[in-house]
């Protein structure tokens, strides 16, 4: 196709997934339109903020395996692009030893050989200062585990894709999407037409996917991004190699409470509730239910000493969330040259570069270089409607 408005491949939502996926057919010399309904840089959808953590440590072996090949590709951007994007801290995992997410856990890591260091209750403090280890529980670090600098990441990899020659056109609000063997995608601007389509809108999916006669079970959730100021300022700081935490469970929870050394904001450090309520993505503010900050109060009253216990900064985000909080990356079922990425659960970042590299695959009608099947929407069966 030569024509500006027609393309090899459109790809829909410049957030993290989006913009790898378009910086990987752009380097497999595909003509490709990013579109993005907000001026970029923005802050309303997942994947804004400074840092993200990247880890190894899952309760499932397919994630692990991913994130071998995903840390090299991280690793090849920062050296294309010459920036830096990862700093390793490693991640202490911490929960009750005898539960079962918590050996799921520790299970993975050691068999697919990460390196990992087993904490006791006797040498705990000496490695980990200022975290107080309930009574019961076990700790491990996942060693090679750090931050992604988010925000840096996703310019980096849209200007890596501008530089192949991919166009970006944001403030651009996609309104209808026409399957055919040619897919005709007109947005608040303007009418393009491209020979495949990848849908990678966030929580906006079901939005998009509704014009293709879809609708995945997925829940959209806003979460409290929670900083917290240290008593005395370096306490748990990046710099003294304080590294990212994940508690599985825990008296207050047992859901996952994560956090990240104090870095972006001096003094802060990030500790979330891996819970949100539920919101429209447009509504996102109106939502104002803090009661996962009264469960992260008490926790970090009681897990991490040197915090004051009262958050001092509280910025939003979204979880796009499956029923199993596993992806879904797949094709449509009745359109094959529509791909798209969703549902990634509040833990997809760290995949963003290999999440890229299998919705370029699929939207090039390739086999893709993973099992796709955890991800497929087959396995909603009944909860997935379609129209057609
Ligand atoms: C508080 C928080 C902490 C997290 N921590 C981690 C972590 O430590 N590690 C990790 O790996 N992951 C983490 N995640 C998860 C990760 O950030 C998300 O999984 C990821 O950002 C999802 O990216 P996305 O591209 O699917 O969605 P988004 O970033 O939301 O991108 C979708 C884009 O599509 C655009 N769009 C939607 N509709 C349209 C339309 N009609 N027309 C044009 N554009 C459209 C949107 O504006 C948006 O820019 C966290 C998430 C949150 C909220």
């Amino acid at each position: 196709m030569s024509a500006s408005g027609e393309y090899d491949c459109i790809v829909i939502g410049a957030g993290v997934q989006g913009s790898f996926t378009a910086h990987q057919l752009a380097k497999r010399n595909q003509k490709t339109l990013l579109l993005e309904q907000f001026v970029l840089p923005h802050s309303r959808g997942s994947s804004h903020g400074q840092t993200r953590i990247i880890r190894k440590a899952y309760e499932q072996d397919f994630y692990t395996h991913m994130m071998e090949e995903c840390y090299e590709l991280w690793a090849q951007l920062e050296r294309e692009a010459g920036v830096k994007l990862y700093r390793q801290t490693g991640l202490l995992v911490m929960g009750p030893e005898d539960s079962r997410s918590f050996q799921l856990y520790k299970n993975t890591l050691q068999k697919n050989n990460v390196p990992m260091a087993i904490l006791n209750c006797d040498n705990f403090c000496q490695h980990i200062p200022n975290v107080n280890l309930a009574v019961g529980d076990g700790a491990f670090v996942d060693i090679t585990a750090g931050v992604l600098y988010a925000d840096r990441a996703l310019k980096t990899v849209q200007g890596q894709f501008e530089k192949l020659g991919g166009v970006i056109r944001d403030q651009e609000k996609v309104t209808d999407i026409k399957p055919g063997p040619v897919v005709t995608v007109s947005t608040s601007a303007d009418v393009y037409r491209a020979k495949s389509v990848v849908i990678t809108a966030g929580p906006w999916a079901n939005r998009l996917l509704a014009h293709t006669g879809l609708q995945l079970p997925l829940k959209v959730v806003k979460i409290n991004v929670c900083y917290w100021k240290e008593k005395i300022p370096g306490t748990y700081n990046v710099k003294q190699r304080f590294p990212c935490f994940l508690l599985t469970e825990s008296k207050e929870s047992k859901v996952h409470i994560y956090g990240l050394p104090s870095n972006e904001y001096p003094g802060l450090m990030k500790i979330c509730y891996h819970v949100g309520s539920e919101t429209d993505p447009d509504q996102r503010d109106k939502q104002t239910d803090r009661s996962d900050i009264d469960i992260l109060q008490r926790y970090i009253a009681r897990g991490f000493p040197g915090l004051v216990p009262e958050p001092a900064v509280v910025e939003s985000c979204i979880y796009t969330l499956t029923p199993d909080e596993h992806f879904v990356v797949d094709r449509h079922p009745s359109h094959s040259n529509i791909v798209f990425g969703a549902g990634f659960s509040g833990h997809g970042f760290k995949f963003g570069p290999i999440i890229g590299k299998l919705l370029c695959e699929l939207a090039l009608g390739e086999v893709p270089s993973y099992d796709l099947s955890p991800f497929q929407i087959r396995r909603f069966q009944d909860k997935t409607k379609s129209a057609l």
